[in-house]
């Protein structure tokens, strides 16, 4: 698998002490608070699990997957694989992805989400692209920003794969070729 990486951009310590700032953060803002963190699938499994780790305060954690990503691009759909939402009568709703690009993931969920009666709903990303946004939307809490490439590992896939590499990396020509034959 390593020899399908062209180059690291993150490396696992990297993104582990940005984690500890972010998780303090976090811990601040929501201290006595009643907070729901959604977890968008499947690409924030490994950011999820790291950063709620580091956060000392009795979170309640549920779980959206959604899609809209084919290979390499956007598809601009966001596709929802599961509907039977809670309701967050009363309590703070933090969504968490893998990363903001065009926006579109995350403006979808956003409005789902703001009629089931949050008290808020922040953002919590752990890459965001430098592209122009197709959505307006910007996100509270972001751990990296990074130039517009197509990047795997820490939870993010190309064709479902590479997922658990432990750090955030680009893809060689070839290995991305691969894919498109192999789909
Ligand atoms: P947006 O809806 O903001 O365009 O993109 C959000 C979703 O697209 C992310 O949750 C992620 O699944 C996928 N995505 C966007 N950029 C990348 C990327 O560089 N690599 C991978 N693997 N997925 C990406
Ligand atoms: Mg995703």
């Amino acid at each position: 698998m390593l020899e399908d990486i062209r180059k690291i951009l993150l490396h696992e310590s990297t993104i582990l002490s940005r984690l500890d700032e972010m998780a303090h953060e976090i811990a601040d803002a929501y201290r006595g608070k009643d907070v729901t963190v959604i977890s968008v699938l499947n690409g924030s499994f490994i950011f999820v699990a790291d950063l709620l780790r580091r956060v000392p305060l009795p979170l309640q954690v549920d779980c959206l997957s959604v899609s809209s990503y084919h290979g390499t691009k956007t598809t601009g759909t966001v596709t929802f694989r599961q509907t039977d939402l809670a309701s967050f009568q009363d309590r703070h709703v933090l969504l968490i992805d893998d990363i903001l690009d065009s926006g579109h993931t995350l403006h979808a969920i956003g409005e789902r989400l703001s009629e089931r009666g949050a008290l808020s709903i922040r953002t919590c990303v752990l890459l965001r692209k430098q592209v122009t946004r197709e959505r307006e939307i910007s996100a509270d809490y972001v751990g990296f920003d990074i130039p517009n490439e197509f990047v795997v590992g820490y939870g993010l896939d190309y064709m479902e794969k590479y997922r658990n590499l432990p750090f955030v990396g680009v893809l060689t020509d070839d290995a991305i070729a691969r894919g498109r034959v192999e789909a």
